[in-house]
């Protein structure tokens, strides 16, 4: 309805011959899901939640003709004690530290002036024309900027890596296929802020030296793809992409690859497989990419996420973004919180707030007063985290002690109705479903655990079925060849440890 409710209040506003005075855009996300459709209101930010087409005569009528609010459609949080309160003020947004979702909700994404009016390119001009690629890569490595895609891997270094060796070519990908069930943040920031990425893939490419750029997204992203299009298109025409850019020596391009919805393609190595034509599946490593990548030349590969927070450490300072998050973990992540949790969406919050912060500040605690079971971090391969590490800071280490990940950010809330071994093997049977089959480990033995949790879940498990799993658990683990099936069995690693008796009463008791 997006689209109807702005067209609807574009025709109220020519109407009264108001086009000059009254701006209506279409933003990304706002990160509230749970409450869309939303129209925001400038300069005040009132936030309407929830509209639908029959709100808009109101809202066009009262607000914006005579500035009178819409009580009635208020963001349920911004309406206390008979006083309007800024957004920025209500629970949802008043802990997060929007960085990588800074322009989404806030631009119109298919307009570059509206990027380039907020200071966007900005920092592409100033490395280009100030710098070496030797001073920028010691700006991101001093920035502390870790991977945001999973593995948290420090981003300066990759860079450096790729640096360091020589070649006639030199790549750098945008990994945009964000296959984990439930999460969209990569998603919001392609839709919202297309340009932050295309900014720093630029910068990316001149501190490495390259002239040429790939993003490969998922083609079940259609509204990301037609503004990745059209960012790029401006990009050129604005001489922010293409030859010599800004009239400088400096040349890159970027260009779009779709994703056909392989889960592993998201593994870096597979993805380069699938940008040269061959079917998605991992590598072996060594080599490291940095060294031969695509096409067997120096890469480097950064998710969305860790693009989008590249400008404005430039912009900032180092010490700005050091300021933020911890110290190790410096900066903000985006989670996207589901599950049984009242306000579903996209959250951004400094590296270090607290799981308790995030579900019960931020995310307005589990609905129908139930009690919190676990969370689960990380994507389909994280761990779940029982209410005993609800004050545990969110950062990669503290995650990693807890047996989960931070992944890509997707962090699932359970209430006391869910059993855990279902939710275990729910998992592990996206994975199986997921698993490339290339290594043995992986392709026989997820399955294998994944007919074990079945048989239990059924009130059918036998004895020694737990010692079993744990047994494939560390195989598999220990075995496979990439990243899903190293982190496969989290989910049941983690469920038997914080949960056994819920496996145990399953076999023993065969409910
Ligand atoms: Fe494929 Fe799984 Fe092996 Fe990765 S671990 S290469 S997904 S079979």
């Amino acid at each position: 309805n997006g689209d109807r409710i702005k067209e609807l209040i574009e025709e109220k506003v020519k109407e009264k011959g108001l086009e000059e005075e009254i701006k209506v855009v279409l933003t990304g996300c706002f990160g509230l899901c749970e409450s869309g459709p939303n129209v925001v209101i400038y300069p005040e930010g009132v936030f309407y939640s929830h509209v639908t087409l029959e709100d808009v005569e109101e809202i066009a009528e009262k607000h914006l003709f005579n500035g009178e609010i819409v009580k009635r459609i208020l963001f349920k949080e911004a309406y206390e004690e008979e006083k309007i309160k800024p957004v920025s003020e209500v629970n949802f947004y008043k802990k997060q530290t929007r960085i990588a979702l800074r322009n989404c909700g806030v631009i119109a994404p298919e307009d570059i002036e509206e990027y380039i009016a907020l200071e966007g390119y900005e920092a592409l001009a100033k490395v280009i024309t100030e710098k070496t690629s030797e001073e920028v890569i010691q700006i991101v490595k001093d920035s502390g900027l870790r991977g945001r895609g999973g593995a948290g891997f420090p981003t300066g270094r990759k860079w450096e890596e790729a640096f360091k060796y020589e070649s006639d070519k030199k790549y750098v990908i945008c990994n945009a296929d964000e296959g984990d069930p439930g999460a969209f943040m990569d998603r919001s920031i392609l839709e919202g802020d297309p340009h932050s990425v295309l900014e720093a893939m630029a910068i990316a490419g001149y501190a490495i030296g390259s002239d040429q750029g790939y993003i490969y997204v998922r083609a079940e992203y259609p509204i990301a793809v037609q503004r990745l299009q059209i960012a790029i298109e401006q990009a050129r025409e604005y001489g922010l992409l293409g030859s010599n850019i800004l009239g400088t020596n400096f040349s890159f391009d970027i260009e779009l690859r779709l994703g056909a919805g392989a889960f592993v393609c998201g593994e870096g190595t597979a993805l380069m497989e699938s940008i040269e034509g061959r079917r998605g599946m991992p590598r072996n490593k060594p080599p490291r990419t940095s060294h031969k990548g695509l096409w067997q030349k120096p890469t480097i590969i950064n998710n969305v996420e860790t693009f989008a927070n590249v400008p404005i450490i430039f912009q900032k300072g180092v010490e700005w973004f050091r300021n933020i998050g911890t110290e190790k973990s410096p900066g903000t992540k985006v989670f996207a919180l589901g599950g049984k949790i009242k306000n579903t969406g996209l959250v951004e919050i400094p590296m270090g707030v607290t799981l308790r912060d995030i579900i019960f500040d931020i995310g307005g605690g589990i609905p129908g007063d139930k009690a919190f079971k676990a969370v689960q971090t990380g994507g389909p391969s994280g761990g779940c985290i029982p209410s005993e590490f609800l004050d545990t800071p969110v950062d990669f280490e503290s995650l990693g002690k807890l047996g989960s990940i931070m992944g890509s950010g997707g962090m699932v809330v359970m209430d006391e109705s869910n059993c855990m071994v279902d939710i275990a093997r729910f998992f592990l049977d996206f994975t199986v479903e997921e698993s490339c089959g290339k290594c043995v480990p992986c392709r026989e033995g997820t399955k294998r655990m994944l007919e074990i949790l079945e048989r239990i879940t059924e009130g059918k498990g036998e004895e020694g079925d737990i010692e079993r799993l744990e047994s494939l658990s560390e195989t598999i683990s220990s075995a496979s060849l990439c990243g899903l099936g190293q982190t496969a069995s989290y989910p049941v690693i983690t469920t038997l440890k914080y949960f056994r008796d819920e496996y145990e009463a399953h076999i023993y008791n065969k409910t």
